[in-house]
């Protein structure tokens, strides 16, 4: 809750936390280019080292294999790129991967494959068995992409089953963290990644900074050129707000991990609440999910109307990603699950470290109410 409204879009982006604000203040009133040796170089470089054992810590990897990008996409752009320089010829891309990793695949100049889900969006192993087994060693070694977890649906995928498939295959998996990280507890090796991102703005940092790490069978490769900073992968003088925000923000989400976890309940009870009243549709519904995202659809509802009639009462929802609002087309992550009829009418809700269960109780009864204003108003042969 802020003010007097309600903020449930944190998969778009999270608030800022306030230690976050007062890391990046912090930041803003040193003086010196990290890279300088003198002494304000040295104090803007241990901000930056700081952040970088921060961030480290909350996916449980060690901190020389973090490099700090401008963000998510840069993060998930540097992975797939470097498998492309590495002689990647074939992509396998999961279906319901955020556009900057399927357009970035598809940029690269590789071959793209999409790997299928089912109903509940889980990305199908079988397949990727069948595909790895007949694999065309003249397509270079085989590389995958598997998020960690959903932005639209927040159905979380079984990277380690993929990361296994893949070993024997010795492929590179790059595992989209952006959404999981700081809503369920990462283990940045552990779910099998070789490449793994995350974006600040998702767990209650600055908008415009995330990090890539790597482990041992990456070969990345340098794309943006010129300085050596970031051991010479990520050329050009930090982003040094930015970095110690994106710290703090992840050992404040190590410390509230509990608070999120109980955002499960307060969204099931409202989800309850409506599929009894309004029978609504929970996509995903079968799947592990995160424990603080609710897609739900009623068809006839349209969503631009529920953000619409929830917005006026100032809750803040959104109809799908919001790094793709504004392009008119049915959502491809619903579309991969088969649930193309619902697109239309499916809403995202999404809490986080400020959300309270008054907010997810408040959200049920405005919608419940603008849901039967809806209803009343619709002719009796469209019911
Ligand atoms: N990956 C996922 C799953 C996302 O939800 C987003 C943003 O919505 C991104 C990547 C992009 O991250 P950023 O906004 O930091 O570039």
């Amino acid at each position: 809750m802020t003010g007097s409204s309600t903020y449930l879009d944190y998969n778009a982006t999270a608030p800022v936390r306030p230690q976050v604000k007062a890391a990046m203040m912090a930041a803003l009133d040193l003086v010196g280019n990290p890279s300088s040796i003198h002494a304000g170089g040295r104090a803007a470089r241990a901000v930056i080292e700081a952040a970088r054992e921060a961030v480290a810590a909350l996916i449980m990897v060690p901190a020389q294999t973090i490099i700090f990008t401008s963000g998510g996409t840069e993060a998930n752009g540097l992975a797939i790129e470097s498998a492309v320089a590495a002689g990647s010829r074939r992509l396998i891309i999961g279906a319901t991967e955020h556009d900057c990793v399927l357009e970035t695949a598809l940029a690269s100049g590789a071959a793209v494959e999409i790997w299928p889900v089912d109903a509940n969006g889980v990305a199908d192993l079988a397949w990727l068995g069948e595909r790895l087994a007949r694999w065309d060693r003249a397509d270079g070694r085989p590389f995958a992409a598997l998020m960690l977890a959903n932005n639209e649906t927040g159905v979380i995928q079984p990277t380690g089953e993929a990361a296994d498939l893949l070993r024997t295959y010795e492929g590179w998996l790059h595992v989209d963290a952006v959404q999981a990280a700081g809503k369920i507890i990462v283990d940045g090796r552990g779910c099998g990644a070789d490449t793994l991102a995350l974006s600040a703005h998702k767990l209650g940092g600055p908008q415009g900074t995330g990090a890539l790490t790597f482990g041992p069978r990456a070969v990345l490769s340098r794309r943006l050129h010129g300085g050596g900073q970031e051991r010479g992968r990520r050329a050009g003088t930090e982003n040094l707000p930015g970095i110690a925000g994106f710290g703090a923000a992840a050992s404040a989400a190590m410390t509230d991990m509990a608070q999120i976890k109980m955002q499960a309940a307060w969204r099931d009870e409202a989800a309850a609440y409506l599929k009894t009243e309004a029978g609504i549709q929970i996509v995903g519904e079968g799947a592990t999910r995160l424990p603080n995202t609710l897609c739900l659809a009623k068809t006839g509802f349209s969503a631009d109307l529920q953000v619409m009639a929830l917005d006026l009462a100032g809750i803040m929802v959104s109809t799908g990603a919001a790094c793709s609002s504004g392009k008119v087309r049915p959502s491809p992550v619903l579309t991969a699950m088969g649930l193309e009829p619902l697109a239309g009418s499916a809403l995202r809700v999404s809490g986080g470290w400020d959300t309270t269960q008054l907010d997810w109780t408040r959200f049920a009864q405005v919608w419940l109410e603008a849901n039967q204003r809806h209803q009343s108003r619709r002719p009796a042969s469209a019911a």
